[in-house]
């Protein structure tokens, strides 16, 4: 079986999965955390300066979140439940969480103050008076809108941040009611492949830091440049180090010698490469004696942690054992509901031979899929996650 469009797993690693995994019933994920741990490396030497926040949405299992606080990692986390498991592995302080979330009540700004938590995001004038009454004298970053909605392959931009000229204002407002005004920070949206996204990010940052300053003697101090590094799916990306290149050039066009304190929030580009999820072919099929494509379900699908390929949007590379003449198939999951098709427009190529009761490794998909898996749709259980 060749698993060489996978970086990550090298034949030693992938034969010490596949021999944890034959031992296991289908559907489930495998995660490898050693690669969770290169990716960290990786992404700390390609910026040196910038303290990592990881986005504990991406997989909060607390393998992970313990080898990210040994690591020194810092935690960006969008509810209180989040904060309860962060804070459940022990040893992690607060002042290495940031409330990233701009939808929060009013009562958990005031649970994660009495946890210690100083660092709040916003982007609109009721969170920010809700933080000043439950969280006084915080730390304040507001979020700015980003375009990169279609160079993204998951955006996350349209529905947080506000405009820049909102973003002045509601740091100015941070001030007067007591909060420190602290920096700005935007997500150019998930599996961002293109890098010129920050570009324009950066731009839109530095006139704010510019504008707050001289008409306003508000110094920032922070720029937070949020996730979107790529993960290896389908569909190509550059390098994470020419990522960290293009980026850092961005800031120093923008910043010179006085670059304010940096902060990333990465998900996806650094759990989702360490996970294989392990399905089973439960049934193959044709809709006539003269269709040409044949239907492949296996026993995951949209509902069981395979959310992200709603409009395919995410293509996981997919591998099988048997090798031979391909044929393009579509691909759906298991249950009663005909949205459970997961690939229909993209036309995987999986051998003729493929049988029921065959094994399919979904790569990458560490991020993004134990967490959004349903909890009985059709009675199936939750997607089943083991760490090596
Ligand atoms: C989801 C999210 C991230 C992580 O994004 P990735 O693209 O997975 O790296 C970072 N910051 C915020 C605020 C998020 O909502």
């Amino acid at each position: 079986m060749s698993i060489d469009v996978n970086e990550f797993y090298t034949p030693e690693r992938f034969a010490r999965l596949k021999a944890f995994a034959d031992k296991k019933d289908t559907p489930f994920v495998v995660i490898d955390t050693e690669i969770i741990d290169e990716a960290y490396t990786e992404l700390s030497k390609g910026f040196p300066v910038a303290d990592i926040f990881y986005a504990i949405k991406a997989n909060p299992a607390p393998q992970i979140l313990e080898l990210l606080r040994d690591r020194g990692s810092s935690f960006d986390v969008a509810s209180r439940y989040e904060l309860d498991k962060l804070f459940a592995i022990g040893d992690v302080s607060p002042d290495r969480v940031s409330y990233g979330n701009t939808i929060k009540k009013a009562k958990d700004v005031r649970y994660f103050y009495e946890k210690g938590v100083r660092m709040f995001a916003t982007d609109s004038e009721a969170d920010l008076r809700n933080i000043a009454k439950a969280a006084p004298g915080s730390k304040i970053y507001v979020r700015i809108l980003t375009e990169g909605t279609v160079t993204a392959d998951w955006p996350l931009s349209r529905k947080f941040g506000c405009r820049p000229d909102m973003a002045m204002d509601l740091l100015i407002l941070a001030k007067e009611l007591g909060l420190e005004p602290y920096g700005v920070s935007f997500h150019v949206g998930s599996q961002q492949r293109d890098i010129g996204a920050w570009d324009a990010a950066i731009a839109s940052v530095k006139v704010i830091f510019e504008r707050l300053k001289e008409e306003d003697g508000i110094v920032l101090q922070m720029i937070n440049m949020g996730g979107g590094f790529p993960a290896n799916y389908l569909s190509k990306t550059n390098e994470l180090s020419v990522y960290a290149e293009e980026i850092t050039r961005f800031l120093e066009e923008d910043f010179g010698d006085d670059i304010p304190r940096i902060i990333l929030e990465p998900g996806r580009s650094l759990i989702s490469n360490a996970g294989i999820l392990v399905s089973e072919v439960v049934l193959i099929s044709r809709k006539s004696h003269t269709a040409l494509n044949r239907w492949v379900f296996t026993d995951v699908g949209k509902f069981s942690g395979l959310i992200e390929t709603l409009d395919e949007s995410i293509k996981y590379p997919i591998h099988v054992e048997k090798g031979g003449e391909l044929e393009e198939v579509i691909i759906a999951g298991p249950t009663c509901d005909s949205a459970d098709i997961m690939y229909e427009n993209h036309k995987y190529g999986l051998p003729l031979n493929l049988a029921i009761g065959d094994r399919m490794y979904w790569l990458s998909t560490g991020a993004y899929t134990t967490t959004y898996s349903a909890i009985e749709f059709n009675g199936f259980p939750p997607l089943e996650s083991y760490y090596l």
